[in-house]
């Protein structure tokens, strides 16, 4: 038994007030319709993807969707909703015994929520996910200054249907020629249930948000964008000897003595490493860098920061800034701080107000402040396109 999804992406997005059609929309970097089709095409239950587009969007249609490691076909839409899933539903493998059928336009539909659907529209042969409906219901008559209360309805029993819903093929298939003759249906249920069939209702997902006004697309960048978001920090610190260069950000500051250690011991840098490491979840300087390794041995910190940063970027992070404190009991640090900072915009490609560095004393107390070492904190902030 095989499991197809048809993707609805055939709106023509009048009711958001963009020029684009909505599943075109970008949400956190993704288009929604993007969004909707690897949502689906991870999901292991599902063997094959339909997605159905506007008639003028098809000469693009694969480039709009994207690669997918199941096969995917595109089909262009019908007038009706219940046209669109009809082409949809013509084109599927003959293997294919049970059908879901998903709106592009709910782009953060999780795991969870096809599994009970499957489940359920096996069992029952049509199950639809939905939330009980929480806020009061009020039935209403009039428009504008005119529009008043009728009743107050009661919310018991009421659910909001969402996508994907499931349907054994042939529960689909004569729905789907029931609905040929029928007024625009707005799910495919109800072209079931009006056929006396069963349906059953699981548990959606209040996340599962169908996005349908600007705000509602608005709201959905937003949490987009907040998942999109990593922090980290760093710490370093090395001890103070003579004949050593002190070097911070790889900017040569006139000192007496140098840190000790298998690398330059630029703190700087070090920290920064280790933040941006931290941010990606991707370790520490220490599995990167080991300081037993003859490859590291005196390599320059900023050449680490870069490595690094390279990192950060393949695993899809971008630095938003940094901010760095230097703790170091003498030479007093700001003369030098306009280079380092600029040292640090260059090597992680920032503008200078995005880079921040600060000199801070230890007023004498511990080794830091009676000169015997050298400290550095760092804060990373990343962004990406993940949710
Ligand atoms: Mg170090």
């Amino acid at each position: 038994m095989s499991i197809a999804v048809i993707i609805v992406a055939g709106g023509r997005g009048t009711r958001v007030g963009s020029p684009l059609p909505k599943q075109l929309i970008e949400v956190g970097g993704q288009t929604m319709l993007r969004r909707s089709v690897l949502a689906c095409d991870a999901h292991p239950a599902l063997a094959e993807l339909v997605v159905v587009l506007p008639a003028e969007l098809l000469a693009d249609g694969a480039a709009l969707v994207g690669p997918t490691s199941h096969p995917c076909r595109l089909v262009a839409g019908g007038m009706r909703r219940q046209d669109s899933v009809r082409a949809g539903f013509e084109v599927l493998s003959a293997e294919v015994s049970l059908v879901l059928v998903h709106d592009a336009a709910r782009p953060f539909v999780r795991a969870e929520v096809f599994d009970r659907v499957i489940e359920a529209a096996r069992r029952v042969g049509a199950a639809v996910p939905g939330v009980p409906v929480t806020d009061t219901v009020k039935r209403t008559r009039g428009a504008g200054s005119a529009r008043a209360v009728v009743e107050t309805v009661s919310r018991d029993g009421l659910w909001l249907a969402q996508t994907p819903q499931g349907f054994t093929r042939d529960v689909l298939a004569r729905a789907l020629a029931a609905g040929a003759g029928m007024t625009e249906a707005t799910d495919e249920a109800r072209l079931v249930e009006q056929a006396g069939g069963q349906v059953a209702m699981v548990e959606g997902d209040s996340g599962n948000v169908k996005l349908t006004t600007s705000e509602d697309i608005a709201q959905a960048r937003r949490v987009a964008t907040a998942a999109a978001i990593r922090v980290g920090t760093g710490y370093d610190l090395h001890q103070l000897v003579a004949k050593r260069p002190l070097v911070l950000a790889g900017v040569a500051v006139p000192c007496e003595l140098g840190p000790l250690g298998h690398s330059d011991g630029d703190v700087v840098c070090h920290a920064l490493t280790d933040a941006l490491l931290g941010a990606a979840g991707q370790g520490d300087i220490g599995r990167h860098f080991s300081n037993t390794d003859p490859r590291w041995k005196d390599a320059p910190g900023l050449d680490l920061l870069s490595r690094a940063l390279s990192l950060v970027r393949e695993h899809g992070w971008t630095v938003v800034n940094v901010d760095v404190t230097v703790v170091l009991e003498r030479p007093k640090l700001a003369p030098h701080v306009p280079a380092i900072r600029a040292a640090l915009a260059a090597a992680l490609d920032l503008s200078i107000d995005a880079v921040s560095v600060k000199g801070k004393t230890n007023e004498g107390v511990d080794a830091v402040g009676r000169g015997e070492a050298i400290a550095s904190h760092a804060v990373v902030l990343l962004m990406g396109e993940r949710s």
